[in-house]
């Protein structure tokens, strides 16, 4: 069995592991020539620590980003409200949620990728593909070729394996919200993550190492787009309400502090998210917001339901059509849930409201998958 496997981000990086362990002669393409990932952190939830411990990088995890436990809902002024629990199965062996630095959970699976002899071709891509009953061939950017069994498009939300493969998916929409994501460092009495609810945007933080956390904030907003010396002085107004450690934060901030800031965009594509041997995983198959912290684990979970799959099946259409039969439900439930969830932070509705729907869905993704 020869996979091929396109984008060498969260999902397509667990594919690659996830495959080469069910002995698939795998190989990865990867866009970028340097393989970059922008330095924004990243919050873990407990089924996604589930995942990743399933990948084989759960301690490098624990070791290198943060691991505990709850989430803790506190008011614009800064005063504890309630404590969300974040709870996992017993039996499955990992804290309930988590964060780390998106280069860092980068650096972890690539180690992996490679310590494992996986190929990865940098600055690759596909030109064309052509599919047969036996096999798919593949013309790569390069103008090598190559012939695969299976080819897995995990090239992220503005995949072009999707547009080639469903020319009429609907196109990434701009959700009504936007995303501030600061680093800084994580004060010795923060030992979860944090929420600020009531106010006019949705703030919270989330460590991601034993000395460092990020900020984010959720604000409804029209402007998609804002020009970098904007960004210091709005984050600023936006906060302006916020006691305590946000309150701390903001006054840190100085002009040479970096914002990641970035608009909120999904696409429901329709199942299936195959077509004969070439299937979609990941955000490009069903791009979330980040309200549940889901959307990278939803990718590693495909990519170890996906090897299974072809594992269990000697015919991989019969394997891709048993994947989606485990994932379509799951998938569209983070979705769904998340979209809910930016719907209710938009509306202004009560914090009980919100993280009551918050902790609900963080239940469901704890059952097994
Ligand atoms: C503001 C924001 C905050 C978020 N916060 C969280 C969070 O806290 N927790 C969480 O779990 N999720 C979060 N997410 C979602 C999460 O980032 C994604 O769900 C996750 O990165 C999906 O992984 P992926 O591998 O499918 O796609 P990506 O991570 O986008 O990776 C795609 C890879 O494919 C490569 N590529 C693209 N095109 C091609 C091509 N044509 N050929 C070859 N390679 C290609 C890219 O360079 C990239 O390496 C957030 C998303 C946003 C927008």
């Amino acid at each position: 069995m020869r996979a091929l496997v396109i984008g060498a981000g969260i999902g397509g990086m667990s594919a690659g592991i996830a495959l080469d362990r069910q002995d698939v002669e795998v190989e990865l393409v990867e866009i970028d020539p340097l393989w970059r990932v922008y330095g924004a952190g990243i919050t873990i939830a407990g089924a996604t620590l589930r995942a990743l411990d399933a990948l084989g990088v759960y301690e490098a995890v624990q070791r290198e980003g943060y691991v505990g436990n709850g989430i803790r809902v506190c008011s614009v002024g800064g005063d504890r409200l309630w404590d969300v629990p974040t709870p996992m199965p017993e039996d499955s062996g990992v804290e309930g949620c988590g964060g780390i630095l998106r280069p860092v959970l980068h650096r972890i699976l690539s180690r992996k990728v490679l310590s494992a002899g996986i190929p990865v071709r940098l600055g690759v891509s596909v030109d064309s593909f052509q599919q047969d009953s036996e096999g798919v061939d593949v013309i790569f950017s390069d103008g090598s070729q190559g012939r695969f069994d299976l080819v897995v498009g995990a090239d992220g939300i503005y995949s072009r394996t999707r547009q080639q493969i469903f020319p009429d998916a609907p196109l990434p929409e701009y959700t009504g919200q936007s995303v501030w994501r600061i680093l800084t460092d994580r004060p010795t009495d923060v030992n979860c993550r944090h929420y600020f609810l009531g106010g006019p945007a949705k703030v919270g933080f989330t460590p991601v190492s034993a000395t460092q956390m990020y900020l984010f904030v959720a604000e409804r907003t029209q402007r998609e787009v804002r020009n970098a010396d904007e960004l210091h002085d709005d984050l600023g107004r936006l906060l302006a309400d916020y006691g305590g450690i946000v309150a701390e934060i903001r006054d840190a901030v100085t002009p040479d502090t970096e914002i990641v800031f970035r608009p909120l965009e999904i696409f429901r594509l329709p199942a299936p998210w195959h077509v004969g041997r070439i299937v979609l995983i990941g955000d490009a198959a069903h791009p979330t917001t980040p309200q549940l912290a889901s959307g990278a684990g939803i990718a590693v979970e495909d990519a170890l339901v996906l090897s299974e799959e072809v594992a269990r099946y000697d015919s991989v259409p019969e394997a891709l059509t048993a994947f989606l039969l485990r994932r379509e439900e799951r998938c569209r439930f983070v979705v769904e849930s998340s979209i809910e969830i930016g719907r209710l932070e938009q509306a202004g509705a009560s914090p009980e409201e919100q993280t009551a729907i918050a902790a609900a869905a963080l239940a469901k993704l704890a059952e097994p998958i």
